[in-house]
């Protein structure tokens, strides 16, 4: 290992966007969850893609959402997946349902609670990391206390 690698912090994986959810990961950047809506048939839909999954319209744009979601699933990582998560260990991962719509589900980091507080339901709000200058991630903290 060469001097400049001992002292480097390890990079964390980045996103990296495409055509589809480009304006997502922008809206991040930005610090604001914003996700795709069909303008025909008004339906949310997440991961983004190119073509209204319920309706098949192509007339599809980002929106703000509020960044209220509970816990739908999840899991914990015990073992780094890369360089990067050394200090991040167990990270808990969460299949979260926003608001706006049964079933509108994403997966994000879970912060703000331990394993021990996960359960199904619960409470949460988004919030940004930065992992770079021009890279923010969403991810999802507790609300109410130890709920
Ligand atoms: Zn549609």
């Amino acid at each position: 290992m060469s001097e400049a690698q001992k002292g480097a912090v390890p990079m964390r994986p980045r996103p990296l966007p495409d055509e589809a959810s480009e304006g997502y990961w922008q809206a991040a950047n930005e610090g604001c969850l914003a996700i795709q809506r069909c303008q025909d048939c008004r339906r949310w839909n997440h991961a983004p893609s190119l073509n209204c999954p319920a309706c098949g319209s192509g007339d599809l744009d980002f929106e703000k959402v509020s960044g209220e979601a509970t816990l739908f699933s999840w899991t914990v990582v015990h073992h780094s997946p890369g360089p990067g998560f050394a200090g991040k260990l167990p990270l808990l991962v969460g299949i979260v349902e926003l608001a706006e719509q049964p079933h509108l589900l994403q997966v994000a980091n879970l912060t703000g609670c331990s394993e021990g507080d996960l359960h199904l339901g619960m409470p949460l709000h988004v919030e940004f990391e930065r992992i770079a200058e021009d890279c923010a991630l969403p991810q999802f903290r507790a609300t109410g206390g130890q709920g």
